[in-house]
């Protein structure tokens, strides 16, 4: 079974901690029950009640305009979401409704930049006292403040992914539009220093480089500036997501494969799914599936959305390699076709 939408291999050599060692040290039995029905689920061996890891987009707002991002791209505006937060008191219910029925780990991001939310530290904390074991965030790093990072250390995050796609000012301010290299760096170094002095190895920190063309030249650099410092480097292929196909076709580093020829089995809809900002949910983590929602959260409870007919269906076309049955699937995996299917 091959793999279309693959991590860099340098990515697997880059990790000073492996961070399942690192978890299951720290959280022990619980934890590793947990990666074995996550791996069971990945596979097609179980399916799952409830999905096992959620993407909760807070809210869709973002203080970057990253030019590999929807919100980089002007031809690009979703009317439905922009400015929109979801309530806290339904995430709440939902992590009650999930946990008995194996919820185990969650990431606070959709298209969105979690910082920029004031319930974000108190979030993290219900989800680790109500019983999630693995809470990942993302985030572009400019509001990760000594206070924000003393904060998280403490909240109970277990991993940390901050993307910087940069080893020069220059090269950064191209492509994180609006954001600052040296408060970035500044952030993360910060961040490092005050994880140890606080004797902590969680959250897992992890930088992520997105290779395009633009920043093509500098991966070994930022290799070299990092590899001695975080836990682990990303290297990640770009993920062909925006309206505009001109600069789609300007940032990719290789050609993208037609669908036709392309062999995929997606494990995402048999272990978790996201909800956008306005209830909206879809089996996976991609921005696509805003477009064609399998349920909304303020209309049914999640347990009923998982298990509908409809997430079936998802879920079968792409264990047996069908994704072009659904419209969506289809348009993730050719990325190139999305907007015209
Ligand atoms: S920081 Fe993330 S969400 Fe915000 S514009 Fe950049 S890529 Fe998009
Ligand atoms: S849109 Fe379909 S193929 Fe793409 S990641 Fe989601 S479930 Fe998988």
């Amino acid at each position: 079974m091959k793999e279309r939408i693959a991590v860099d291999k340098y990515s697997k050599a880059l990790l000073r901690k492996v961070p399942e060692d690192v978890l299951a040290e720290e959280l022990g039995e619980k934890y590793t029950d947990y990666r074995k029905r996550w791996h069971d689920a990945q596979t097609f061996k179980v399916r799952t009640p409830f999905p096992i890891h959620l993407d909760i987009e807070l809210s869709y707002k973002c203080n970057l305009k990253c030019i590999m991002c929807p919100y980089g791209d002007p031809t690009y505006v979703h009317p439905a979401y922009k400015g929109q937060s979801l309530d806290t008191s339904r995430i709440k219910e939902i992590i009650k409704e999930g946990v008995p029925l194996g919820l185990s780990a969650l990431r606070y991001n959709g298209l969105s930049e979690p910082l920029l939310e004031k319930s974000l530290v108190e979030l993290i904390r219900y989800a680790k006292e109500n019983g999630i074991l693995d809470i990942f965030l993302t985030t572009n790093g400019m509001l990760l403040n000594k206070k924000m990072a003393i904060d998280l250390i403490e909240s109970g995050l277990t991993h940390i992914m901050v993307s910087i796609d940069a080893a020069t000012a220059e090269t950064y301010n191209k492509i994180r539009v609006g954001g600052n290299y040296e408060r970035v760096v500044k952030n993360v170094n910060r961040f490092l220093e005050i994880r140890e002095n606080l004797g902590s190895q969680l959250p897992v920190f992890r930088l992520t480089y997105t290779k395009m063309q633009p920043n093509i030249g500098e991966v070994n650099a930022f290799v070299d500036m990092w590899k001695d410092k975080v836990d682990h480097i990303a290297i990640a292929g770009y993920l062909n997501n925006i309206q505009n196909k001109e600069q789609n076709d300007n940032l990719a580093c290789t050609p993208l494969r037609p669908s036709a020829q392309t062999e995929f089995h997606c494990w995402q809809p048999w272990s978790r799914c996201t909800i956008f900002s306005n209830g909206d949910v879809f089996p996976c983590c991609m921005n696509y599936g805003r477009s064609t929602p399998v349920g909304n959260i303020f209309k049914e409870d999640l347990t009923s959305i998982w298990q509908s007919d409809r997430v079936r269906f998802i879920q079968d076309i792409n264990r047996k390699g069908e994704y072009f049955k659904d419209p969506t699937c289809k348009a993730c995996v050719s990325k190139r076709d999305i907007f015209e299917a």
